[in-house]
């Protein structure tokens, strides 16, 4: 038995349980705890009952409410290495260097290797010595000693000017707004996305007010960033959460290491795949053979061009690294899927910049005559309320 179920996809929040009779997973967390312990409850699945929670990517609409569930649920989460240092980032609270200090701070730093080299020297040197000489490798490493701001490191590395201006220590992914920007609020709303810190910050805050005890809310407010346990995988390689066999695949999309997954237990398989800007080779190949295939449709390609974004952001929303659309979805249903899956699930979809009907219709097109009742239902997966568990 392998089972999928929805608790929420698109801008606002993602979330879904995949299940074998043995195993439950959560990927992602895109909704706050309270509301993803809600929805879960709604449907049949106790959170207590999960295994592990997996990540995507770090987007807000993915992981707003992890800190919390996390915490709650204590139980291991499964990022890729990258896409957990881009959270952890995200996650922590921003501090502003200019230029000026951080070239300063680096001076100092260097300032101080160089007295530490020396002072080892001396000690080394010293007769009678010999033996309590200090660890080389810690006095004498070249290592910088802080922590150094990824892109104003390589920034200054290439000469870029940045003099004058001040910059984050903490260099953000830029982030795909899926909401207008007369409706966006990032400091209220998690799905806002120009600043994911206090998108996520928000939506902790909303767990934080009810049930929470004091002690779990003091850890959070201490430390954002930290989880009860964390394991890493990599894209291309399998690994297992229980009896569940999972392949990680790339997809491309603006985040810093953005994975689909196909699922696969009691000889069943799920394909998942969201946040993509187009259908590259390896997805297509990933996908093929599944019994369930969740897959974005995005957004019409027409509502978004007359649509309330601004041309930046809809240029954004169409590249390659986007999300996507119903035309692109549709195509891959039309030449390249096998037919095979008894469900097709069309998953994020934009509220401002598409319809259900329209992404159905696109789809069903596409399936042609292949759909029928016992294969290729075309379902779509809601915003606002889970999507009925699907069972095989
Ligand atoms: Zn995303
Ligand atoms: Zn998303």
């Amino acid at each position: 038995m392998m089972r999928m179920t929805v608790l929420a996809s698109g801008s606002k929040g993602n979330s879904a349980v995949i299940a074998s009779s043995r195993t439950r997973i959560l990927v992602d967390a895109g909704l706050s705890c309270r509301e993803l312990m809600r929805r879960m409850h709604q449907v049949g699945e106790d959170p207590s009952g999960l295994d592990a929670i997996l990540i995507t990517h770090e987007h807000a609409d993915h992981v707003s409410g992890l800190p919390v569930l996390a915490r709650k649920l204590n139980i291991p989460v499964y990022f890729t290495e990258q896409t957990h240092r881009a959270w952890v980032r995200q996650m922590t609270p921003k501090t502003t260097v200019s230029y000026k200090q951080w070239l300063e701070q680096q001076r100092r730093e260097k300032q101080e290797r160089l007295e530490a080299q020396a002072l080892a020297h001396q000690i080394a040197t010293m007769p009678g010595v010999l033996n309590d000489a200090p660890d080389d490798h810690f006095f004498l490493s070249d290592a910088p000693t802080g922590e150094i701001p990824e892109f104003v490191a390589s920034a200054a590395e290439h000469g870029e000017p940045l003099a004058a201006s001040a910059v984050h220590v903490h260099a953000e992914a830029e982030r795909l707004p899926d909401l207008p920007p007369r409706l966006g609020n990032a400091s209220t709303t998690p799905d806002a996305t120009t600043d994911p810190a206090s998108a996520l910050a928000a939506a902790a805050e909303d767990d934080l007010c009810e049930d929470t005890s004091k002690a779990l809310r003091e850890s959070i407010r201490q430390n954002p960033s930290f989880l009860p346990a964390v394991e890493y995988f990599q894209a291309g390689r399998h690994l297992a959460i229980g009896d569940i066999d999972i392949t990680p695949f790339t997809i491309p999309h603006d985040a810093a290491d953005p994975c689909g997954f196909v699922f696969a237990a009691e000889g069943l398989r799920i394909g998942f795949a969201t946040d993509l800007g187009y259908m590259p080779p390896n997805v297509k190949l990933a996908l093929r053979n599944c019994d369930i295939l969740l897959l974005e449709s995005n957004h019409d390609l027409e509502m978004l061009r007359d649509g309330p974004y601004p041309w930046s952001v809809k240029q954004r929303v169409l590249s390659r690294v986007g999300h996507l659309s119903n035309d692109a979805c549709a195509e891959f249903l039309l030449r390249d899927y096998d037919g095979g899956a008894a469900y097709v699930v069309l998953a994020h979809l934009s509220e401002s910049n598409n319809q259900p009907d329209l992404a159905r219709r696109a789809a069903e097109a596409a399936v042609g005559d292949r759909l029928s009742l016992l294969g290729n239902r075309i379902l779509l997966a809601p915003q606002a309320e889970p999507l009925a568990s699907l069972c095989l």
